[in-house]
């Protein structure tokens, strides 16, 4: 398995995966709860993966923005490909009466459950491994873009709505999703920079851009390439 990303012309970008099967004679595209996988024949070269890729961009897109609305359940099982901070790492599940480990190590989820086919189970354990994961990420960016920003770190909130990523209120919180931690660090750094430039300015405008500006000078380009993958990063 490789992970690639697909760089649209606009700047956007998402992620897939590339799968090489010798048996396979031509290109083939799967959009599904793990996202975009593209199988191939051996010795097909990027470039042209890349330019079909290219030219299938409207059906990619069609087909993310269609799962997200179908909300399909999603398949807990052993050895599914998960995304953390935008990479694939693989879900291993293991029956054990005794413990409930959970492990990370190279690229790989372990949890260990008296019974594996509880999906509801596994879902809520791999939930609170994303929520630790985000907590300790999040607040190490706030603490740093804060101190660019010049003004106090202020109080995490994780939070799981469905619809945003992030918010601030009068007070002074900031909230963020939990599962924002599956999209790659750029994205985070462009959600934290968005809420933080808040404490500067309660509001859209112009003043208020120049402040995500300063901590991220390219948030147009990944504005919308976090729209881009936000059907994928809901799909848990
Ligand atoms: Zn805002």
């Amino acid at each position: 398995m490789n992970e690639r990303q697909l760089q649209f012309a606009n700047g956007q970008r998402i992620p897939y995966t590339l799968k090489v099967s010798a048996k396979r004679r031509t290109i083939g595209l799967r959009v599904d709860g793990a996202g975009l996988t593209v199988h191939i024949p051996k010795r097909v070269t990027q470039k042209s993966v890349e330019i079909l890729l290219q030219d299938k961009s409207d059906w990619i897109l069609k087909k993310l923005e269609e799962l997200q609305q179908r909300a399909l359940p999603f398949a807990w099982q052993d050895g599914i490909t998960l995304q953390y901070l935008g990479q694939g790492i693989q879900l291993s599940l293991h029956q054990d009466i005794k413990t409930r480990a959970v492990e990370f190590d190279n690229a790989r989820l372990y949890l260990a459950f008296p019974k594996t086919d509880d999906s509801a189970a596994v879902h809520r354990k791999v939930a609170q491994w994303y929520a630790k994961q985000a907590r300790i990420d999040f607040s190490r960016r706030i603490e740093l873009l804060s101190t660019k920003l010049g003004v106090d770190a202020p109080p995490l909130f994780l939070s799981g709505a469905k619809t945003r990523w992030g918010s601030c209120n009068s007070r002074g919180e900031i909230r963020l999703n939990w599962r924002l931690i599956q999209a790659p660090p750029h994205i985070i750094h462009y959600v934290v920079a968005h809420e933080l430039a808040h404490l500067k300015e309660m509001n859209h405008s112009a003043k208020f851009w120049a402040w995500v500006g300063k901590l991220c000078p390219d948030y147009v380009a990944v504005r919308q390439e976090l729209k881009a993958m936000s059907a994928q990063l809901h799909l848990i």
